[in-house]
């Protein structure tokens, strides 16, 4: 299974791909963590992207079309992958559609959660990481008692630096005017299946799971 999970910063796309990564045992592939992780072992990769980053901004279209090839091209997405954070401008999409006819596969679904701005906003401003598990969390879903431990592995939360109030909204700016337009790139491919990224996360996670059903994308993958 090969799907792109789309939409706006706070959308939720990387709670859902974890889910489906643990339902289908298909990796998840998420460019901003990959790229989280190079800023903090200050790779070549983690220096160039650093500044844009932290501003909000997306990373140059080469560095990241360099990235994408280097991770769909290695044995851990051999079998499938969930893309979550990629692509991110026409450039990129363009570019994969080329990698991806490389590699003579395609593409299985592009699936795209709908979020309200004053939502995404409320979300990427009162969201925690878990340091060790990625688990992503709302305030109301920590222990009161402490409220830096993530619930189910212990490990340590932490706030994105990009998720203060001013570098979320100049995020979704940038979403509207860079990664919105690829709604129309998509939608011309007959893949591309919108759903409502308002509902709870366990609705959302089955509306999607109905989906790949529907589509027998998962009959000899799915684990559970
Ligand atoms: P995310 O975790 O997906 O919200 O990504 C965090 C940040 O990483 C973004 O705000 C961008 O600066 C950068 N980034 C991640 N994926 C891409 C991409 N496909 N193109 C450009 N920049 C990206």
């Amino acid at each position: 299974m090969r799907i792109i999970l789309f939409g706006p910063p706070g959308s939720g796309k990387g709670t859902q791909a974890k889910l489906l990564c643990e339902k289908f045992n298909i990796p998840h592939i998420s460019t901003g963590d990959l790229l989280r992780a190079a800023v903090a072992n200050r790779t070549p990769l983690g220096i160039k992207a650093k500044e844009y980053m932290e501003a909000g901004n997306l990373v140059p279209d080469e560095i990241m079309i360099g990235l994408i090839h280097e991770v769909l091209e290695s044995e851990r997405a051999k079998n499938g992958f969930i893309l979550d954070g990629f692509p991110r401008t026409v450039k990129q999409a363009k570019a994969l559609d080329q990698l991806l006819d490389e590699m003579d596969v395609t593409l299985d679904g592009i699936i795209s959660l709908r979020v309200e701005h004053e939502e995404i906003i409320r979300r990427l401003t009162d969201r925690k990481t878990c340091s060790s598990c990625g688990r992503i969390y709302k305030s109301d879903q920590l222990k009161k008692e402490n409220p830096n431990a993530c619930p189910y592995c212990g490990g340590e939360l932490f706030q994105r630096k990009d998720d203060d109030p001013e570098t979320a909204r100049h995020r979704l700016q940038v979403y509207l005017r860079e990664t919105k337009p690829l709604k129309d790139f998509y939608r011309k491919s007959g893949r591309f299946i919108q759903i409502d990224g308002m509902q709870d996360i366990a609705v959302v996670h089955e509306a999607i799971v109905g989906i790949l059903r529907q589509n027998r994308l998962s009959a000899q993958k799915e684990s559970m």
